[in-house]
């Protein structure tokens, strides 16, 4: 169940190009390369309950470089901006991954981790360009990531997920099962379990409320009258 707001963890995820190069290399020399390399900045924003504990760690800057061999020709990827963008992002996506820094971003956040105008700018360089030729594609651009938790969102998330039981059988009152919130104390159960209760008692199981005082009058007069007439 996913309500609005009850989100603990909250990503902000920017990144921008800062330089695009393409290298010829010689005829059947080195195998075509993407070098990608990039900043890596993660920013940490803690909001505690009550406004106390706001904290904020400095933000990290890491510089990591990749080299990805290309399948020859290579320059057929670099030419086809939605490969090279899925190469690109997957091969960030992992590194960062792999170094235990995923911090949980959602896969739909990475797509932003690779600037939106770095495919365009790889494809401009590359096309036209012969396909025997080995090159090797510089690729640069800075990554931020801030990660920012809010207790109050991680404890309404737990209210949210906190496994209910029903008082009287025990088992699990599940969303869109007959389940009662009693009007006052607002003690939960199987609609049966509480009707089955009720031929007994008119009290709460739990906190012995007395909810007799929310029997219709028309029914209790009904009640009485059945009562009266018995004695005759
Ligand atoms: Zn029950
Ligand atoms: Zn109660």
């Amino acid at each position: 169940m996913e309500i609005a707001g009850a989100m603990p963890n909250v990503f902000e995820v920017t990144s921008q190009t800062t330089g695009v190069e393409l290298i010829d290399g010689p005829v059947g020399g080195f195998p075509s390369h993407l070098l990608i390399q990039f900043e890596f900045v993660r920013k940490h924003k803690w909001i505690g309950i009550g406004g106390h504990g706001k904290e904020k760690q400095p933000p990290s800057h890491d510089f990591r470089a990749i080299t990805v061999q290309l399948d020859y020709p290579g320059i057929n990827v670099l030419q086809h901006g939605e490969l090279c963008r899925t190469l690109i992002r997957e091969t960030v996506m992992n590194n960062i991954v792999g170094l235990g820094q995923s911090m949980g971003i959602p896969l739909s956040h990475w797509d932003k981790a690779i600037p939106e105008d770095l495919d365009a700018r790889i494809v401009e360089l590359a096309l036209d360009r012969p396909l025997d030729c080995a090159y090797r594609c510089e690729v640069n651009f800075t990554l931020n990531i801030e990660f920012g938790y809010c207790e109050a969102a991680a404890l309404l998330q737990g209210c949210i997920m906190a496994p209910r039981e029903c008082y009287i059988c025990h088992d699990a009152l599940t969303p869109g099962s007959n389940v009662m919130y009693l009007p006052d104390c607002t003690h939960a159960y199987h609609v049966d379990c509480i009707k089955q209760w009720f031929k007994k008692s008119t009290t709460c199981p739990v906190c012995r409320e007395d909810y007799s005082r929310l029997i219709p009058d028309e029914y209790r007069l009904l009640g009485e009258n059945m009562h009266a007439n018995d004695g005759l």
